[in-house]
């Protein structure tokens, strides 16, 4: 079965709710688009597959998601090309990504004409959807929780898959200012913390409303034995340009394997610039830092695309980082991914899908 061959049943809005929306001022995940995808998996398979206008769901007061966590999601982006065509960036890969939280957490895998096949039809539904304006995308919702009525610890038989869909624009207004964090964790080996599940967030949301009380925006985590290993800041990996390298921390079961990460990766391989993904510490980016050798810090993720710091706080200093240059990496990687997304350029990696 190919992705074209998936049987969806499809039931239309009669009531678009496009107009009503600012794209001019698009607020993050403050819009929904008209349409959601929705498949069950029952009886030890996926079926009904079908697009209905998006509504509320109705849920047992018992569902398992809610009590014990089983729920896990994706988050990838559409962009309109300049002939009108949707562009999808890297879905595949997204796909991987999902199905490999879904086997952590102990749910079933999503066959590939499932999620691309519902995809495909939902952006192809809800094209006019899709934001023309600069900087503008449709950020793109799946996500997959247990759905067992049953209050006992395990892995649920039955499980929703839905897709929905934002027109966004862009994350931040400004750079971040973000903190080191050195007491709170997101993930310790051996644990969640490589998969993109519900719990990651929610225990990423106190820490970070500490932080923010402080007067900064996001946290850099790091490692849960010494404090002393950069891991990833919020739902972005974090990157840094230094002695004219690009420099990472290696993707690990603590860290999330960022599609925006690899494809940074990629471009500065096809750049020529040097790439290391290795252990960073703080001090390391501490010292650098005040010997003038970081050209810049910067978050990689599909909701920020690229979000270069504007401050790193450690042990309560605030380091201010440099001023960046029109020509410095970061800019010109933004552009680069920006133009192979939205069709500008070729796209010489195949990393875009036509839908
Ligand atoms: C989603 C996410 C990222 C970024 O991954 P992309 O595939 O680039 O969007 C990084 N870290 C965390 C914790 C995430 O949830």
């Amino acid at each position: 079965m190919t992705a074209d061959t998936l049987q969806i049943e499809i039931k239309q809005t009669d009531k678009s709710r496009l107009q009503e929306v600012d794209f001019n001022n698009l607020v993050f995940g403050r819009n929904i688009a008209d349409h959601m995808f929705i498949a069950d998996y029952r009886d030890g398979q996926w079926q009904n597959s079908r697009i209905v206008p998006y509504g509320d769901l109705s849920l047992s007061p018992a569902t398992a998601a809610l009590h014990y966590g089983q729920a896990i999601f994706e988050g990838m982006k559409a962009y309109k090309s300049e002939e009108g065509d949707t562009l999808l960036f890297r879905a595949i890969d997204n796909w991987k990504r999902f199905n490999k939280s879904a086997e952590r957490l102990c749910m079933p895998s999503i066959p590939e004409e499932v999620f691309m096949g519902g995809l495909t039809e939902l952006l192809r539904l809800d094209a006019a959807w899709v934001p023309s304006q600069e900087g503008c995308s449709l950020y793109i919702r799946p996500y997959m929780f247990a759905t067992d009525a049953y209050v006992g610890v395990k892995p649920s038989d039955t499980y929703t898959f839905i897709i929905f869909t934002c027109p966004v624009g862009t994350y931040y207004a400004k750079p971040p200012r973000v903190k080191v964090e050195t007491h709170f964790i997101r993930a310790a080996e051996g644990g969640v913390g490589g998969t993109k599940c519900a719990g990651n967030y929610a225990g990423s949301l106190y820490p970070a409303k500490l932080a923010q009380e402080e007067g900064y925006d996001q946290l850099i985590w790091t490692d849960a034995r010494e404090h002393a290993y950069i891991e990833e800041s919020g739902t972005m990996n974090v990157m840094f340009v230094m002695d004219g390298k690009l420099v990472t921390p290696f993707v690990s079961d603590t860290t999330l394997d960022g599609i925006t990460r690899k494809s940074i990766v990629a471009i500065a391989h096809h750049w020529g610039i040097p790439v290391e993904e290795r252990r960073i510490s703080v001090k390391e980016i501490i010292e650098a830092l005040k010997e003038n050798r970081l050209e810049s810090a910067f978050g990689a993720g599909t909701a920020v695309v690229v979000s270069p710091f504007a401050t790193i706080a450690y042990e309560g200093v605030d380091y201010a980082l440099p001023e960046l240059k029109e020509d410095s990496f970061v800019n010109k990687v933004k552009d680069y991914l920006t133009e192979i997304r939205t069709g500008k350029t070729e796209d010489i990696f195949g990393w875009t899908l036509k839908v």
